[in-house]
């Protein structure tokens, strides 16, 4: 197992050295890969530093080069880069920029890659499956890169993909890392916890996408910490925001923009309740709820004032309410 295990590190790390190389040594790889991330405005150096690559348009390129290494099929296989289907070999990235995804050591775990054009029927991005050495529940892209900033800083930035931890790095913001479109999990939310108690998350600015995320926010405050939230205007995300911005603009824009989880979910859902009176309920309800997961009582009692005045509903109603819920769980 243990054996097998440093296999599958051994054969993601040679892929990641193969990838790059593909990307800055042969023509479709500079034609292609390193044109494509230098119009995205990443410079050599950001290139270089996340290990970026590029995967040939070919049916098994990279698995018919790890095989003349003597990297074998079995771990070629179990890492996910390989698929064997009628006793043949396919390689599961092809003609697609790479993604190295580390561990907080700096151990290649696996990999996401995304297609170069907008074909909007084409999955964008594709990942490594999960694998003995891959779990996606438990890994935030970025975060080797970024441990040390976050404890630095006493603050996380939690994006929601690849290029945005990217262009942060660039800009010169180092603590930010990415759940890489999936929904937070518990453990992703301890490899965090273990370096700072504050996290900030940055939303792609799309209302649907933001209201989608708020729910999983819940489990950040039940693990004791303290959240922030931030958007971003219609349309974009932290990536083209960092682009089209200097460090100056994008730290003040994230000072004056990010607001308090709890006050912010309060004002958004009062406003979308307006006046409906049973919708109004509802969201105090969901509010409450959120509250219930805060272990600090004294914090708890703070919030309730806040959203009696947000919600305009009296502050003995809420306590009663927080009182209610704890019941039910016990
Ligand atoms: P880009 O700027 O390259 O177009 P993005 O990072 O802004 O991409 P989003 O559409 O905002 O991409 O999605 C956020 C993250 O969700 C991506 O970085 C990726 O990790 C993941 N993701 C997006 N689309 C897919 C997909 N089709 N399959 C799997 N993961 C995806
Ligand atoms: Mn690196
Ligand atoms: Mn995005
Ligand atoms: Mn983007």
């Amino acid at each position: 197992q243990a054996n097998t295990r440093e296999s599958l590190y051994l054969v993601s790390e040679y892929a990641s050295k193969y990838f790059q190389n593909i990307l800055h040594k042969t023509d479709q790889g500079k034609a292609i890969g390193l044109s494509y991330f230098k119009e995205r405005g990443f410079t050599e150096e950001t290139i270089k530093k996340f290990d970026l690559g590029y995967s040939l348009d070919e049916w098994q390129a990279f698995t018919d080069d790890a095989i003349k290494k003597g990297y074998q099929l079995e771990f070629l296989e179990g890492t996910g880069l390989t698929i064997v289907k009628d006793n043949k070999q396919f390689d599961r990235f092809k003609g697609r920029v790479m993604f190295p995804i580390q561990s907080m050591s700096g151990r290649v775990l696996g990999f996401g890659g995304r297609i170069l054009t907008n074909d909007k029927k084409a999955a964008k991005y594709l990942n490594s499956p999960e694998s003995d050495i891959y779990h996606k529940s438990k890994v935030l892209y970025g975060i080797y890169h970024a441990k040390q900033s976050i404890a630095k800083e006493d603050n996380c930035f939690l994006v929601e993909g690849y290029t945005d931890v990217i262009q942060f790095h660039q800009r010169g913001i180092k603590n930010v890392v990415s759940s890489s479109g999936t929904a937070l999990t518990p453990e992703q939310i301890r490899l965090i916890n273990r370096l700072t108690k504050n996290i900030t998350v940055l939303f792609d600015g799309d209302a649907a996408g933001m209201r989608a995320s708020l729910r999983g926010i819940d489990l950040v405050l039940e693990q004791g910490m303290n959240v922030k939230v931030c958007s971003f205007p219609d349309g974009e995300d932290p990536d083209s925001f960092a682009k089209q911005n200097t460090l100056e603009e994008l730290t003040d824009y994230l000072e004056e923009n990010s607001k308090d989880f709890i006050q912010f979910k309060a004002s958004l859902l009062v406003a979308d309740a307006k006046n409906d009176p049973i919708k109004k309920a509802d969201t105090i309800r969901d509010i409450m709820n959120s509250i219930s997961k805060i272990p600090d009582r004294i914090k708890q009692e703070v919030y309730i004032q806040e959203c009696s005045k947000i919600m305009d509903i009296s502050e003995s109603v809420l306590f009663t309410t927080l009182a209610q819920m704890g019941k039910k769980e016990a």
